[in-house]
């Protein structure tokens, strides 16, 4: 092999390797099942829960599901309720903490968000049992992690105080949003509208991986490992096997969120005080005092978020 040819030759084999070796943890939000449509919440919170379970298993996703135990309380319903979570145990999934209503940190006293946290994973434990030992994780609701720095350190404190990380996020591509029409679509039979959300949530999928993948390295000088954070909902039933797939495609392998978490990139403290739920990357970004523009950050399409707000 002449040099230049083998020149050629080691720089594919190396970015190959580079692009081999991305990987992501997924976390999924809002258990068992975020309800949309004014149907019977059991048949479609199974339908929904299969469907994501199956994905997840034919794509080898370690996930983490988000609990909001609240959901469990529903007269009757409670035990066929709490075995949607069961199949997530089962499926080699674990669940973390999500408070037990999801309510917003804004509006609640360190108390009462105390409270909600203690309430949160009663059930859950229990589920898990079989699992010990294994780390908790907690994920503020709408990732507000507190308006006030005395509000935020006081949660730290509490959280680290019970074994508890909090889970972060590097991408999220607002599927609670585009959920909403193709809810409303998938309940009145509307399959070009369904089809229509699903291809632009699809591409907007894409761009917010664009821009985390663009953006990490200025932060960091390194490719990060990532951490996605999407729902329990009927959106993701439907899509989260092409999105995996897509994934896939880029490079990606799924790992856990233990193995993500112990990156030391993910050691770096999130300082940032606010009352929005912004990406880590943006976070560490403001705690690590840099000027980055994240202008660039995708939003979703207007028609969507139109259809969203007259929901
Ligand atoms: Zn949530």
């Amino acid at each position: 092999m002449k040099p230049i040819l083998l020149l050629v030759f080691i720089v594919a084999v190396v970015s190959t390797a580079q692009a081999q070796t991305r990987t992501m943890a997924v976390t999924i939000d809002d258990l068992p099942y975020v309800r949309m449509s004014d149907g019977e919440y059991l048949p479609s919170a199974q339908t929904a829960t299969a469907k994501i379970l199956k994905t997840l298993k034919k794509h080898k996703v370690p996930a983490v599901g988000f609990v909001n135990e609240r959901q469990l309380e529903f007269g009757n319903q409670r035990e066929a309720r709490i075995d949607l979570l069961r199949d997530w145990v089962k499926s080699g999934m674990l669940l973390g903490n999500h408070t037990w209503s999801h309510p917003d940190f804004n509006q609640r006293t360190v108390a009462q968000f105390q409270e909600e946290i203690e309430k949160g994973d009663v059930v859950t434990r229990q589920l898990m049992q079989s699992r010990r030992p294994y780390q908790l994780y907690f994920r503020h609701p709408m990732t507000h992690t507190g308006d006030t720095l005395e509000k935020k350190e006081a949660i730290e404190k509490f959280l680290a105080a019970r074994g508890y990380k909090v889970t972060p996020h590097t991408i999220e591509n607002s599927d609670y949003i585009f959920n909403v029409p193709y809810a409303h679509a998938m309940q009145k039979g509307d399959t070009a509208l369904m089809k229509r959300v699903r291809d632009a949530y699809l591409e907007f999928t894409s761009a917010t991986i664009d821009f985390a993948e663009k953006i990490s390295p200025q932060i960091f000088n390194r490719d990060i490992p990532q951490l996605f954070l999407i729902h329990a909902n009927d959106l993701n039933a439907d899509c989260l096997d092409e999105i995996l797939q897509r994934l896939t495609d880029r490079g990606y392998k799924f790992v856990t969120l233990d193995k993500v978490m112990a990156d030391p990139v993910y050691a770096t403290k999130d300082t940032y005080v606010n009352k929005y739920g912004p990406t880590w990357l943006f976070r560490w970004s403001k705690s690590k005092g840099q000027e980055l523009d994240f202008s660039g950050e995708p939003d979703p399409p207007k028609w969507v978020m139109d259809l969203y707000n007259s929901r």
